[in-house]
Formats: structure tokens, sequence, C-alpha cells
């Protein structure tokens, strides 16, 4: 069962907004064991919409539309492919219904445009819309299946779970695709891909490593007639490579260090302090990401200039003026300050060169020193992005931040002597 995914809009064309929804329908198709083989992005345009439309009916059994379901002109997506099939439009009652509720619960008149909304094709499955107006649907003729989905992520992905999910489940899927992605940190790809190289070869579950943002992640993904078989596979897979990587892996489908720091810190009732020279508060920005963060973050302080080191965190003028701002020295002088400043249980503490360009001093971009201490100990690790010139900014900054949230990681599970410290 070959499978199309098109998104219709103009604004994805511009860069307005990310594609999300082909993210989504991607992996839940996935999930179902059905192979997504082909996604395109088309604008509101009627003529290259039916021809992309064309052509994924000639290579793929099942075609998802995702947006363009809206009242307005340019919201074509249901004509063109009711035309395209030899469709004809219905309208749907308990569409119209719903509609006119909706409008009412608001206080605001329905417009007449809105009717149209509650047309659906003739024949089809109609998928009904619990957070807006337009219906989705689903036609099947020639033994082909296209299914129209509203655009809105807040939409589509209650209405897929509702409506499609199940349709599809019954009709079209076969087997069932699960994924792992094992987050790693403080391993290169090409390293880690040498530490499980045997692995990359198989052919089901398959493993592949991807680089992102700083961080090394392998993807484990098994075929199997069900679920439970499909992640079986999966978990034996990412033993193997958890026995291989030991406290590299951060964890699995984590959506990112800040998720691991927060939650080992809330297991262990530890608080945290911080003091941020380069990063300027992006640590402190990504554990407050995390819900539930106030219960473990104290207070993180912007220390961007020499004084604010010295007056705030009792930074040594001596140092500073020998060594200069970026060094292990005074990394681990501020974080001793914020550890007195904040409170906390422990503290984590990065000055660096952001960049683009090197320090006056001529060290080089990408180079920061991080330090964390409990009080009684303090662990400092020194970073080299090799990262220097336009882009290496925002980046340099951000491997910067992870290693803050990887030294926590680490500490908390004790294993923070083994790790990339000075
Ligand atoms: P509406 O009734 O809101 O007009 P629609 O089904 O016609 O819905 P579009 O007009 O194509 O959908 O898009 C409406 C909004 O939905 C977009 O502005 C965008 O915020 C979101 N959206 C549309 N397509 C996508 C997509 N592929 N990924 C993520 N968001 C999307
Ligand atoms: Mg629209």
């Amino acid at each position: 069962m070959k499978c199309e995914l098109i998104s219709v809009g103009t604004e994805i064309l511009l860069g307005d907004i990310l594609n999300t929804d082909v993210q989504y329908l991607s992996r839940e198709m996935a999930a179902l064991g059905i192979d997504v083989m082909y996604t395109e992005v088309v604008g509101d345009n009627r003529d290259r919409l039916t021809e992309t439309l064309r052509r994924a009916l000639s290579r793929s059994d099942i075609v998802i539309l995702s947006g363009g379901l809206g009242p307005t002109k340019d919201d074509l997506t249901k004509e063109v492919c009711c035309e395209t099939m030899g469709v004809p439009l219905r309208e749907d009652a308990r569409a119209l219904t719903w509609i006119e509720e909706y409008f009412r619960r608001r206080g605001t008149p329905m417009a007449e445009i809105n009717r149209k909304q509650a047309l659906v094709p003739a024949g089809g499955t109609v998928f009904y819309n619990s957070r807006g107006t337009a219906p989705g649907c689903a036609i099947e003729k020639d033994g082909k299946c296209v299914i129209l989905l509203p655009g809105p992520p807040r939409e589509l992905n209650p209405m897929f779970e509702e409506g499609v999910r199940p349709f599809l489940a019954e009709k079209y899927a076969s087997g069932a695709i699960v994924s792992r992605s094992v987050r790693t940190f403080g391993i290169g790809e090409s390293a880690m891909a040498t530490r499980v190289s045997d692995l990359l070869d198989r052919a089901n579950p398959t493993v592949a490593p991807y680089a992102k943002s700083g961080e090394a992640l392998l993807r484990v993904t098994a075929k199997a007639d069900t679920q439970q078989q499909a992640a079986q596979m999966c978990d034996d897979v990412v033993e193997e490579i958890r026995s291989r990587l030991g406290a590299l892996v951060y964890g699995v489908d984590t959506p990112g260090l800040e998720h691991t720091a927060v939650e080992l810190l809330k297991k262990s009732g530890k608080k945290l302090g911080l003091a941020e020279s380069c990063t300027a508060g992006m640590i402190a920005k990504r554990i407050t990401e995390v819900p539930g963060a106030s219960e473990v973050f104290e207070c993180g302080i912007v220390s961007y200039s020499n004084e604010v080191k010295m007056k705030l965190l009792g930074v040594s003028a001596q140092t500073l003026a020998e060594q200069g701002a970026v060094c292990a020295d005074v990394a681990r002088q501020m974080a001793k300050g914020a550890l007195k400043v904040s409170g906390a249980d422990i503290a984590v503490s990065v000055t660096g060169i952001a960049g683009p360009d090197p320090s006056e001093g001529g060290k080089p971009a990408g180079l920061s020193y991080l330090a964390l201490t409990d009080g009684e100990n303090t662990f400092v690790r020194r970073v080299t992005t090799g990262h220097a010139g336009p882009g290496s900014r925002e980046y340099n900054r951000y491997v910067s931040s992870s290693n803050a949230l990887d030294m926590v990681r680490l500490y908390l599970q004790g294993e923070l002597n083994q790790i990339g410290n000075l």
C-alpha cells in the first residue's frame, strides 16, 4: 500500500509556516504500517493542485491532502479533488448543524460562505471536526483512497485520532512500524556510528545515525505484524545500544537534554542554580520550558559583564585580569558564586566565546568552560565546537547550554567523573 501526502498552502511555500502536518502524518502512517513514498507541497492554485493530485493518483494508493478546506475562495482542495475524481458534492446535514452550532456558541452569525464547508463528497466517509468548522472526508474510487483534512494542526490531529486512524486501521493498515529515537550527548556522529556499525547494517530493525544541533542520535525502526512485536524488536536493539554507549545515552524518545535534567533533579529532590555568561539565559530558558521546572529551578544569573561576575558572583578581579573571562578558574568561581546566591543544591556556570569572531585575546569562537559545583566538589568541562563565522553564534551558544544540561544529568547519575571533564 503506497501512500502520498500533499500539503496545500501557499504560506508553506513562502516559508511562513512550518509544515508540521507532514511530520505528524508521516509518523502516524508509519505507525499504521502504511508506507509513505512521496510528500509534496503545492500552493493554493487550481491547476497546480489538479496536476499534483493527478500525479499522486497515478502512483499511490492512498493520497492524504491537508489544508485548503476553509470557507474562502483560496480554499480549493475539496472542489479540485471531487472534480478530478468525478465525484459530486452533497450537503451534509450533520456537518451543517455542527457549523451553525459552532457559530451560535461563539455568539457570531454564520457567514453564508461557511455553508460551503458542509459540502462533502457524495458516497464518501465524513470525519467530523471537533475543534473547527471544516469536516474532513475520505473518497474511495477506482481502487484509490483520497483523504482530505483541515490544515490547522489543532483540528487535523484530533480528527486523525478520532476518525482517520480507525478508518485506515480497519481498511488499509498492514502490520505496524515502530520507531525509537536514542539520544546521546558527548560523542560525535561518526564515533557513535563506529561503535554500533554492525547494527547499522541490519534490515529489520533498521538503525540510522543522525546529527542534530550538536547531538548524535540513533533512530531504530522495526516493522512487524503487530505494534507490540515491532515495539519489542525496537526495545531489544535499544538495549543493545545502551549497553554499548552507556551513559552517553541520555534518553529514548526524550524531547531534549533539559527534560532528562529536570526529571533527574525532581527524582533526586535537588535544586539548581545557574550563572550564565555566553549563553545568557539559554540554559534557564530550556530548563523552564519543561513543565514542573519550578520544583527544581532556583535561579539563573545572567552575568555578562566582568563587573557583575565580580560583584554578584564573587569572581576574583585578579583571575579575570590574568586569564580573561573565558577560562576554567572563572567558570569555577562563577559556579560557586551562583551556588551561594541561589541557595540551590548544585550550580552550573558557563563562560565562553559565542562567536562568530574570536575574542580580542585570540581565544577561538566556540570555546567555552563550564563548571558544576555542589559545594564540596567542583567539576569543569572545556568545550570547543570548532564553529566560527556566520551562523556559528547561535550554534555555539546552544551547544554550550547543552553541555551544561549534560553535566547536570551526568552529575545526578553519578557519572560526571567519567565523561568530558578537565
Ligand atoms: P482554515 O479553515 O483555517 O482556512 P484550512 O483547512 O483551509 O483551514 P489552510 O487555510 O490551508 O487550512 O491553513 C490554515 C492554517 O493552518 C495555516 O495558516 C496554518 O497555521 C495551519 N496549517 C495549514 N497547513 C499546515 C501544515 N501543513 N502544517 C502546519 N500547519 C498548517
Ligand atoms: Mg484556509
